[in-house]
């Protein structure tokens, strides 16, 4: 069915089995935005593995999983296309998924609000020391976004940002309870799917690299409030707080990772969590090393979300990009940086389709 649709649409000339999709490549590079007047053709329902939920005949312009199909855009399917059935020759023993947190796992809007971030949702006990952070962001945020400072400039002034507001958190007297009782109050969710995301690359093996300029501790608790169980296959790189025994926060544990120096960290810190995952995983004659991992599929909501994989040594990388706002001004960017981009706050069940569709389960 959809295939016939990219026929039509001149995006694929020759017939492929349908359990084989998507070899061979289709032929076309153009852009390719889906229109909501056309099935969805991709990459949400072409496997014979992929559930389709949500078509009912009321939901008019949705796609599989309620997402629109006019928010689904890819740039090049030629490549897409390839990098696919490498992904899918590669197995789920050379996959990993790196992801960002904010915006990215969580959606943009909740409840009509722009959502919290994991920075911004923590509130202390202390209001003075509330107030105090407000500052800093009052006066650094301006200047991470300006395009006036040169970057290496604006990285010392996000260390200065990332490490005053740190240290306002030692002294403001930080508690664990506060952390979690600031997630529970924040106007914060997941986009819908990501559990179901979380636990088809569990039961697939997949290790999940949360990379993020957060707080890992207040991550591990909104994983924690919202999802309601945790996975072994999950591993947070972050800015990670030490406690006392009492519960209040001492120091924070490693390097600052800050917006600008994602890429950096890559290779410091996720390296000896993929030991970690290794280590963890089942049999090695089943999974093998994590360090064999040299596929990626990588979630972002900006495109200096790409750095994240840097210094992996991928094979093969799809990444798959959430453009949140300036929807008009930012899609050639976009389109041009990620394989695949979805619109408007989209959900995550283009992606589970899509990993779905990669190794689908046995029936
Ligand atoms: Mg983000």
């Amino acid at each position: 069915m959809n295939f016939r649709w990219l026929q039509r649409q001149g995006i694929l000339t020759v017939p492929f089995p349908r359990s084989s999709f998507p070899v061979p490549p289709p032929p076309s590079s153009r852009l390719v935005v889906f229109r909501s007047s056309a099935p969805c053709p991709f990459p949400l329902n072409f496997s014979s593995g992929v559930k389709v939920r949500n078509r009912s005949s009321s939901s008019m312009g949705d796609c599989c999983g309620g997402i629109k199909e006019s928010d689904v855009v890819v740039g090049d399917s030629d490549s897409l296309h390839r990098k696919l059935q490498s992904i899918r020759d590669g197995g789920p023993h050379k996959l990993q998924v790196i992801a960002d947190f904010d915006s990215t796992l969580t959606k943009f809007l909740v409840n009509g609000k722009r959502g919290a971030t994991s920075h911004g949702l923590l509130q202390q006990d202390n209001p003075e020391y509330n107030a105090k952070r407000h500052q800093l962001y009052l006066h650094y945020h301006p200047l991470e976004f300006s395009p006036n400072i040169p970057l290496q400039e604006k990285t010392m002034l996000m260390e200065e940002w990332w490490e005053k507001t740190h240290a306002l958190l030692v002294e403001g007297g930080l508690t664990y309870d506060a952390i979690s009782r600031s997630v529970s109050n924040a106007n914060i969710a997941f986009r819908d799917g990501v559990l179901e995301l979380f636990q088809i690359l569990e039961e697939l093996g997949i290790p999940v690299l949360i990379f993020s300029a957060g707080l890992a501790d207040i991550i591990e608790e909104v994983l924690r409030q919202k999802l309601h169980r945790s996975f072994k296959n999950i591993k947070i790189v972050s800015n990670h707080m030490q406690f006392d025994d009492a519960g209040c926060l001492v120091a924070f544990k490693g390097k600052t990772i800050h917006s600008l120096n994602k890429n950096e960290h890559a290779l410091d810190m996720a390296a000896p969590l993929h030991e970690q995952l290794g280590d963890a995983d089942a049999p090695a004659q089943e999974n093998g090393s994590v360090k064999m991992r040299t596929n990626v599929i990588l979630l972002g909501d900006h495109i200096g979300d790409l750095g994240m994989s840097d210094g992996l040594n991928y094979d093969t990388r799809i990444s798959l990009g959430f453009l949140n706002q300036d929807i008009e001004g930012n899609l050639d960017s976009y389109r041009k940086a990620f394989d695949l981009v979805y619109l408007n706050d989209a959900p995550m069940l283009g992606v589970v389709d899509l990993v779905r569709s990669l190794f689908p389960a046995e029936s």
